[in-house]
């Protein structure tokens, strides 16, 4: 959706692999290998070259869900351990190290290449953005059903909803029936 708010830099980074499936009417765009591959290389994220077999893709769809978890907390919601071993493990796997550049900054670069390189590359953009106070404006829509990963413009950062329009009127609605359904019952 085009009214939906995009982040930049690594947050826009971290934002566009969570969103890489629109978990409430699709498409999911991570549906195999290749267009995970496809994904990483458009990113340069990983060496055009390089191959990726379905564990990769399982490995990266386990590691959106545990970043979409770590995101929830902006929004109020409760960190899993589960997604933290998860973030743990792909750092661990793609062997994140401290570099430090010509450009007088430090940041996290992985020893393995391929498909585990290049996740441990997202989990690196993961861990500069949270570094930065704009990562608290990174939040999950409140609709239970959409979740999309939404950048709050707001002054206050009170927004809820990665749109008013759609989730916001969806859910508001949804909790009127509900009273509604309640009521009748008593
Ligand atoms: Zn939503």
């Amino acid at each position: 959706m085009s009214d939906r708010e995009t982040a930049d830099g690594v947050l826009g980074l971290v934002q566009a692999f969570v969103n890489t499936v629109d978990l409430q009417d699709g498409p999911e765009e991570l549906t195999d290998p290749n267009t995970l591959r496809s994904w990483l290389v458009a990113r340069r994220l990983i060496e055009p070259d390089a191959e990726a077999e379905e564990t990769d893709l399982k490995h990266a769809i386990a590691l959106r869900e545990a970043i979409r978890g770590l995101i929830g907390r902006n929004s109020g919601g409760r960190v899993y351990p589960v997604d933290l071993a998860t973030l743990n493990e792909a750092a661990a796997r793609s062997r994140l190290r401290p570099r430090f550049g010509t450009d007088g900054r430090g940041r996290l670069e992985p020893d393995a290449t391929g498909v585990i390189g290049a996740l441990g590359r997202i989990v690196a953009a993961v861990y500069a953005a949270m570094a930065d106070p704009e990562w608290r404006r990174l939040k999950l829509c409140g609709s239970s059903t959409c979740r999309w990963a939404f950048y709050d413009r707001s002054r206050n950062q009170s927004s809820r909803w990665c749109t008013m329009a759609s989730c916001g009127n969806r859910e508001k609605a949804r909790r009127f029936r509900t009273s509604h359904r309640h009521e009748a019952a008593v």
